[in-house]
């Protein structure tokens, strides 16, 4: 076949295939089109999940009369003078009308600023109509209907209607972020109406959008590097969600899902996050436009850094330092939620009649507190029962918890490297003070072998033990990696384990930082690794299954992460194989070291897994719960 210059038409429908995917793809140009025109008040209309009817509708300057016809037209643009370099809009590819035009129904009703004439043009599937005199009085109404309609290829690959308008929802919530000052209002038969009101600043948008809950569990962040700035909130990563879709980023200003900055974030929160949890961030990475490329991709969402690895180490350093300095904040979203649970069930429960078998089924407290069910009475098992003084819990409050615990009694239990960590409270000078004084309380009980309760000066704070210690272990082995190797035990006979050729490779190739952590591998044959020692941190181990963690946890970060950080990593994993497995009972001097270990402990707030290690309930909230207030 001969070659031949394709028609305007055909031209258009390509371009569509890339700039508009779906629905929520018009809605975002559309928008972007009313803020690029200095609207302040931006109304979104959509009907059956924006397949049937999409409507914008904005106060922004307007289009002339002779301008109207151009802007349907491919190649037209009102937002380039400035060159490529320097782009200060949103648009200005001049592609989203006609393609737009060229696969739906396309009005735009314009009044120019300062003009006494609306006029309207149409674009039925690339056909032109127009301009005519319309009515309006200011600003833009897009209307595009029966998007897709005739190209069923496209039509075919939408979701339901509930998916695109929640796709639609998502890109208006990115916007609104964008450009807090804008009102912004989404309705229609397809959905509930959301409106944004102009905010007076960022933090106010960011309540409206992502929620009040979030301005309140997140960290601020502010840093900069060689003239690159990050700004914005980071969810505490107790705080983190299913999947990434509070997750929002933008650069100058534009909302976009760059793959480099996704994994950046996560980087930021690998040390503290389990792998299928997602952070919650607002970010706003502020540079010269010159350094940055957003014309990558049609849609604009991509965007190519100069230098990517200045980006990317801003945006880990950042959240890290964050973190670390936040220190001892848990999320307040597990306390809340099982005080909202608790008084909604206490409202339930009629005060009347009092009965003295509170712990017998039915009684008073079983509703609100979940006694255990099946309890008759048993004075031994109550929890009122005369303690044993080599138990847990003591009634009477010891004056002095760790004083009365032999030396390093903390440590054996922590299994902490002696010195470094400081876990043993009672060789730390602020043995002689209250221990409620401490941020995390006096001990006073462990429960069901793995919760420490514990007498704060405002409360009580709840331990998971497990997810504690792990953290501290965890942070241990990353000063060990930093400083001097740890202990290792040395094995009677070397373990084999058979692994995956490039498993091994990928182990034997970091021997020696193993080495430091206490783990001594050697290669043996093509597919296995001899093991001779482990670390003596960890105790009984089963070693193949940590080395499998371990090359699995190579193969993910071995090609994109720096060194320190993929280290950070192995460390984490190792320490999620010594930590004290919940069941252990500790004495109250143990408890009380953790406790310590942990103040003393950057990012001791949550496990490696972004589990929160504690809670802490206010006596305030305590009261309210018994209605002394
Ligand atoms: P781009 O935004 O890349 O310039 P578009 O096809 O989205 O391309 O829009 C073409 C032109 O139409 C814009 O450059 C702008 O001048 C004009 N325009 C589009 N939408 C609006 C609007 N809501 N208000 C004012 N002008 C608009
Ligand atoms: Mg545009």
């Amino acid at each position: 076949m001969a070659i031949v210059k394709l028609d305007n038409h055909l031209i258009d429908q390509i371009a569509a295939g890339e700039v508009v995917e779906r629905p929520a793809s018009v809605v975002k140009e559309l928008v972007e089109n009313a803020v690029d025109a200095g609207a302040s008040r931006i109304e979104i209309a959509t009907a059956g999940g924006g397949k049937t009817l999409l409507r914008v509708t904005d106060d922004g300057c307007g289009i002339p009369e002779g301008e109207l016809s151009l802007a349907v037209r491919r190649h037209c643009t009102s937002k380039l003078s400035g060159g490529l370099e320097k782009i200060a809009t949103l648009g200005f590819r001049g592609e989203a009308l006609p393609s737009v035009g060229s696969i739906a129904r396309l009005s735009v009703r314009s009044r120019a600023e300062g003009h006494d004439e609306a006029f309207e043009i149409l674009v039925d599937h690339g056909r032109c109509e127009g301009p005519r005199p319309t009515a309006l009085s200011r600003g833009t109404v897009v209307e595009v209907r029966d998007l897709f309609q005739k190209v069923p290829a496209r039509l075919k690959f939408l979701k339901s209607e509930r998916a695109e308008s929640a796709a639609i929802t998502d890109v208006v919530r990115r916007l609104a972020l964008a450009e807090p000052e804008i009102r912004f209002e989404i309705a229609g038969p397809d959905r509930t109406t959301t409106v944004f009101p102009a905010a007076r600043d960022m933090g106010e948008r960011i309540g409206q959008v992502v929620g009040e809950d979030f301005a309140a569990n997140s960290v601020s962040i502010n840093a900069e590097r060689e003239d690159v700035r990050l700004t914005g909130l980071a969810g505490l990563p107790t705080f983190s969600r299913g999947n990434s879709l509070q997750q929002f980023l933008f650069v100058n200003g534009r909302p976009v899902r760059d793959k480099m900055l996704v994994s950046a974030l996560r980087g930021g929160y690998a040390d503290v996050m389990a792998k299928d949890r997602h952070p919650v961030a607002v970010l706003f990475l502020t540079l010269d436009p010159a350094l940055v490329d957003v014309n990558v991709h049609p849609a604009k969402a991509d965007v190519r850094f100069r230098d990517p690895g200045l980006v990317r180490g801003l945006i880990v350093g950042a959240l890290r330092q964050a973190f670390a300095e936040s220190g001892l904040r848990s999320s307040s979203e597990g306390a809340a939620g099982v005080l909202a649970r608790m008084r909604a069930k206490a409202d339930v429960v009629t005060p009347a009649p009092r009965r003295f078998d509170g712990f017998a089924p039915g009684g008073y407290f079983a509703e609100g507190f979940a006694a255990p069910k099946q309890a008759p009475y048993d004075p031994g098992a109550s929890p009122f029962r005369p303690l044993d003084t080599a138990g847990a819990a003591t009634i009477e409050r010891p004056r002095n918890v760790t004083a009365e615990a032999p030396p390093s009694a903390g440590m054996a239990m922590a299994g902490m490297p002696d010195g470094d960590m400081a876990t043993d409270a009672s060789a730390a000078p602020e043995a002689s003070t209250e221990p409620e004084t401490y941020p995390l309380g006096a001990a006073r009980a462990q429960l069901h072998g793995n919760y420490i309760v514990a007498e704060t000066e405002r409360g009580l704070v709840i331990v998971d033990q497990h997810a504690a210690h792990e953290r501290l272990v965890y942070e241990a082995l990353k000063q060990a990696i930093h400083g001097r190797a740890l202990p290792s035990q040395m094995l009677l006979i070397p373990e084999i384990v058979d692994l995956a050729a490039d498993d091994a490779d990928r182990l034997c190739e970091h021997a020696g930082d193993l080495a430091r952590l206490g783990l001594g591998i050697e290669r043996f044959g093509p597919a296995a690794v001899a093991v001779r020692e482990t670390p003596a941190i960890l105790g009984q181990i089963d070693v193949a299954r940590l080395l499998r963690d371990l090359s699995d946890e190579l193969a993910e970060f071995g090609t994109r992460d720096t060194v320190t950080s993929r280290i950070d990593h192995v460390a984490a994993t190792v320490a999620c194989h010594g930590s004290v497995r919940s069941g252990r009972t500790l004495k109250l001097d143990e408890m009380n070291a953790l406790l310590r270990g942990m103040e003393r402990t950057p990012s001791a707030s949550q496990c490696n897994h972004g589990r929160p290690t504690f809670i802490e309930l206010g006596l305030d909230d305590i009261e309210k719960l018994f209605g002394r207030r």
